[in-house]
């Protein structure tokens, strides 16, 4: 799929930075579960934190193809930096898609300048691919309104400044979730557990506990109950970005595997050179692009504004099994190394099963394209 120019020189602006800015912070930051601020920086110098801000609001305003194409350079570099954009995009997106004037100009070109950083929390303990079932409660009183609850697996848990929150305003009436921007600082707001992760180490994913934080009604985002119906028309945008985090990823193991091959010798002749390895790369390589045009069918149909929840499901399931398979392979192509924090394939193996898990599973995925299919 052809890309215009402006499109491919941001590609490569952000390639460039991935490779040199990104990349070199991953080892260190998946062994000590750190966040690497100065990269986050150096994105929000490029602009890349704006990249769902409105022009008036200090931001870029990309199309859905050149967010596509963002994410899935800088998840070359490193998933978890991928992961901690993409939902800063969802927080600025529910600001700029359904905030009024006040509500924009408040947060969003602080945010756009990436400070602070913004977070998404949908998802509860008991609440994950049906959201509807979540227990947190946004009860008004006079102009305020009082939250108590608790959100789990919150991407940017620590990190974030401003928070998303989707919560309900009456316990026991799903259809009454409604959205919420909750400064992070606000009385009663703690940061709870941080998750000790398989991968995407170096993104922070905590809880949130929400203990009598009252917050005034002007900060609600939504009409009371239309909350849910919020979230899945972001979630569409947000799924076609994890599917081209995942061809990043997956762009990335190939890429390793196919330095590897040519270089370790195995029989006297490269592993290039073995029938075997050459269809494994063979197999990698189409995966990798069926992928990519996937995603990129998915952003182009978005930006031509027609309903994308089939095809943003469609790309982020394929996407992310796609990349799961392509970092296996990658750490078989590398044999016993493979399996060694000294080789990045290790850490690619890790970060890729969060793929087909999170912003839906693939189950969740498979059940949004079954529907369609049927209608
Ligand atoms: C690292 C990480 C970061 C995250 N970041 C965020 C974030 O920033 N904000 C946020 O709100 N959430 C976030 N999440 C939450 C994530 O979106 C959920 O984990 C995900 O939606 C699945 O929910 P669950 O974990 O409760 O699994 P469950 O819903 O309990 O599912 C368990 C299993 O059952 C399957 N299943 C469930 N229902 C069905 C069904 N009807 N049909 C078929 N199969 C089904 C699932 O596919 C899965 O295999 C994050 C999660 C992780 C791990």
């Amino acid at each position: 799929m052809n890309l215009s120019d402006e499109q491919q020189a941001i590609r490569d602006v952000v390639r460039e930075f991935a490779v040199e800015e990104i990349r070199p912070t991953a080892e260190e930051c998946d062994a000590d579960q750190t966040f690497p601020e100065e990269v986050w920086d150096g994105l929000a110098d490029l602009d890349m934190t704006s990249l769902t801000v409105p022009e008036e609001y200090g931001g870029l305003d990309v199309d859905r193809l050149t967010y596509s194409i963002v994410n899935e350079e800088v998840a070359y570099g490193q998933l978890a930096v991928a992961t901690a954009l993409s939902v800063h995009s969802l927080a600025t997106s529910c600001i700029a898609e359904f905030g009024d004037e006040d509500q924009k100009e408040r947060w969003l070109p602080d945010m756009a300048e990436g400070r602070p950083v913004g977070a998404f929390a949908l998802s509860e303990p008991q609440a994950g691919s049906n959201p509807a079932e979540m227990t947190t409660e946004a009860k008004r009183e006079g102009d305020e309104y009082v939250i108590n609850g608790k959100k789990q697996w919150i991407t940017n848990g620590h990190r974030a400044g401003v928070v998303v929150l989707f919560a309900k305003t009456d316990r026991d009436d799903p259809r009454s979730v409604t959205q919420f921007v909750v400064p992070k600082d606000a009385d009663g707001l703690e940061v709870g557990k941080k998750e000790d992760k398989l991968g995407l180490r170096a993104s922070d994913t905590t809880t949130l506990v929400f203990e009598d934080v009252r917050i005034p009604a002007e900060n609600r985002l939504t009409e009371e109950g239309r909350g849910l119906s919020a979230a899945f028309h972001i979630l569409n945008g947000g799924r076609i970005g994890i599917a081209s985090q995942s061809v990043g990823l997956a762009q990335s193991a190939l890429d390793e595997a196919v330095a590897y091959a040519q270089d370790r010798e195995q029989f006297d002749q490269p592993l290039s050179e073995i029938q075997t390895i050459r269809h494994k790369l063979a197999d990698m390589q189409t995966q990798v692009q069926a992928a990519r045009l996937l995603t990129r069918d998915a952003a182009r149909r978005d930006d031509e504004g027609e309903n994308v929840e089939m095809a943003a499901s469609m790309a982020k399931y394929f996407a992310s099994e796609a990349a799961v398979d392509v970092a296996n392979e990658a750490v078989q192509i590398h044999g016993g190394y493979g399996y060694t924090t000294d080789f990045d394939v290790e850490r690619l193996y890790r970060d890729s099963k969060i793929l087909p898990i999170y912003e839906g599973t693939s189950e969740i995925q498979k059940k949004v394209i079954a529907r369609n299919v049927l209608e």
